[in-house]
């Protein structure tokens, strides 16, 4: 597949434009098949740890933590450290994790995570209808 400047030039923002070369450069160097080694995924544009961790766990179905901004919220309040925007890139934090990320429900674990990250433990958490309640720093710190 070649790409005209016509369409580079129609991709007016970054959320357009990383897709389309993701999709080019998964047809001209992966002979259309989307790679599944961790290497190759990461030398897509726009790929890094998330989408990578994300693709390996949920679709070929390698053990893999998946974070994103609102699991470190639900791990930091859960465990009581403090967290910000550049957290989620810690080694320290993507081997904790990993290591939370249990062998064999590691998938079910990654979307029950992400779920309950999302809906539950949110800016404003739902702590009274957690079912972390009982173990979560969070509450405990701020009776
Ligand atoms: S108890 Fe509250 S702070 Fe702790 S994980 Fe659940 S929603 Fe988040």
């Amino acid at each position: 597949m070649t790409m005209s400047s016509t369409m580079l030039e129609s991709a007016k923002n970054l959320e357009i434009f990383v897709p389309v070369v993701v999709v080019r450069k998964v047809a001209e160097e992966f002979e259309g098949d989307v790679p599944e080694e961790r290497a190759s995924l990461l030398s897509l544009p726009g790929v890094r740890q998330y989408v990578s961790n994300a693709y390996l766990s949920l679709h070929i179905g390698l053990r893999q933590p998946i974070v994103d901004s609102n699991v470190v919220r639900l791990y930091g309040r859960f465990f009581g450290f403090s967290f910000d925007g550049e957290t989620r890139r810690k080694k320290w934090l993507l081997e904790l994790a990993a290591a939370l990320t249990l062998p064999r429900i590691f998938k079910d674990y990654n979307y029950a995570i992400l779920d309950l990250a999302r809906k539950v433990c949110k800016k404003k958490p739902l702590c009274p209808e957690c079912p972390l309640v009982l173990r979560c720093e969070y509450p405990l710190r701020r009776k």
